[in-house]
């Protein structure tokens, strides 16, 4: 059987904005260089960009609607100090996904060990992606995108992931549920009263407190 070749894979590409880069120190850099690469490769899997390829087909979302796929290098902070998982320009095609910090990642890894922070990294971009591509369709509906983007990662994830208890973790730590009661460590999509439309604000609580 003939694959079909998922075009978005082309059209990806690590972009770093060079004169940023001096306010970061070597470390900094190096970090951030890793960090994007491996945001790279997880996005570019062929089981992933097949989900995605199905995903755009059943919401009838032109691939050729998509014109980039930018994974930045470089975090990106909004004027309030809060982070974004990444943000699309609907107009341009043009999806920005952006990488957690370092200090968010060191105090990660001595939490839950490297191989968590690996899953944990990956699976957010993977949802930020998924959030990014249905705003071109659902434009400012926020609302719409974060529910649908939920269910899609939900699917993604639990073919992905043959036992239940790990799918659930991977969920709740991308989406904000609870475990246990307590607050997962947490990313939600979405418009909190300060998120601008067709924005991921991602962002990490609960377990950094
Ligand atoms: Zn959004």
């Amino acid at each position: 059987m003939l694959l079909e070749n998922p075009s978005l894979s082309n059209k990806m590409s690590i972009s770093v904005d060079h004169e940023k880069l001096d306010n970061y120190s070597q470390n900094h850099v190096r970090f951030y260089f890793k960090y994007s690469s491996f945001v790279f490769k997880a996005l570019k899997t062929p089981k992933f960009q097949r989900f995605l390829h199905w995903m755009l087909k059943k919401e009838r979302i032109e691939e050729h609607s998509v014109r980039a796929v930018h994974v930045k290098v470089l975090p990106f902070r909004r004027e309030n100090g809060k982070g974004i998982a990444g943000n699309c320009d609907t107009t341009r095609g043009r999806i920005r996904i952006y990488p957690k910090t370092m200090t968010f990642c060191r105090i990660f890894k001595q939490k839950f060990g490297r191989s968590s922070l690996l899953v944990y990294a990956g699976n957010r971009a993977r949802a930020a992606l998924i959030h990014e591509l249905l705003h071109l369709k659902y434009a400012a509906d926020e609302k719409t995108v974060r529910k649908r983007a939920e269910n899609y990662f939900c699917i993604f994830t639990r073919k992905q992931f043959a036992q239940g208890a790990h799918a659930f973790w991977v969920y709740a730590m991308i989406f904000n549920e609870k475990i246990s009661g307590k607050k997962a460590l947490g990313l939600s999509c979405g418009t909190n009263s300060s998120t601008k439309p067709n924005e991921t604000c991602l962002r990490a609580s609960g377990a950094f407190k």
